[in-house]
């Protein structure tokens, strides 16, 4: 996914698109882990712009994926939804870092840097979509999760093994009785 800064430098491009996940090295490898399984192609609105000496990318990506609710183990359907935007300036890390620590940073920007004529934002994208697939993803706030005794999914319904420390404590009192 590359843009040609000449391109922007005239005129503020706009861009949707659809890319297969397999296309990106970062959701390949969640995938290839077994962190998520993505169900479509990661799908984008670009809009890039001149602003100033830098240029200004704002877009929102999506993904449907199926995650692994952590508390009950069942698969569930979801997607990523993210908007952001990307300040790229032209020279070094280096460089743009000494420049900026005497600026303002905007709140939940991302600065990056190019070089050549084009800006490659494959890269932007995928972590835009990593960043927000859960570590400890739920099916539901609400999840109960699965007994840890018996494992019966507390979803679906119950079992008698909250009764049990109760009982147990009972039966072991009884028994001290009996050997006294
Ligand atoms: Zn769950
Ligand atoms: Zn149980």
């Amino acid at each position: 996914m590359k843009l040609s800064v000449e391109r922007i430098q005239e005129k503020t491009q706009t861009l949707h698109a659809e890319e297969p996940v397999a296309s990106f090295p970062v959701l390949s490898g969640m995938q290839a882990e077994g962190e998520c399984v993505f169900t479509g192609p990661v799908t984008y609105d670009i809009n890039a712009a001149r602003e100033y000496d830098h240029l200004r990318v704002t877009g929102r990506v999506s993904v449907p994926l199926t995650l692994t609710c952590s508390r009950c183990l069942a698969d569930y359907a979801t997607a990523v939804d993210s908007s952001f935007t990307i300040m790229y300036r032209r020279g070094t890390p280096e460089e743009v870092a000494a420049e900026e620590e005497t600026e303002l940073t905007e709140q939940d920007l991302i600065s990056v840097t190019y070089s050549g004529d084009e800006i490659d934002l494959s890269h932007e994208i995928e972590e835009q979509v990593a960043m927000e697939v859960p570590l400890k993803p739920l099916c539901s706030e609400n999840c109960k999760g699965l007994c840890p005794t018996c494992g019966v999914d507390h979803n679906q319904g119950t079992c008698d093994c909250s009764l049990t420390p109760v009982n147990f404590k009972f039966s072991a009192l009884k028994d001290f009785k009996v050997n006294k």
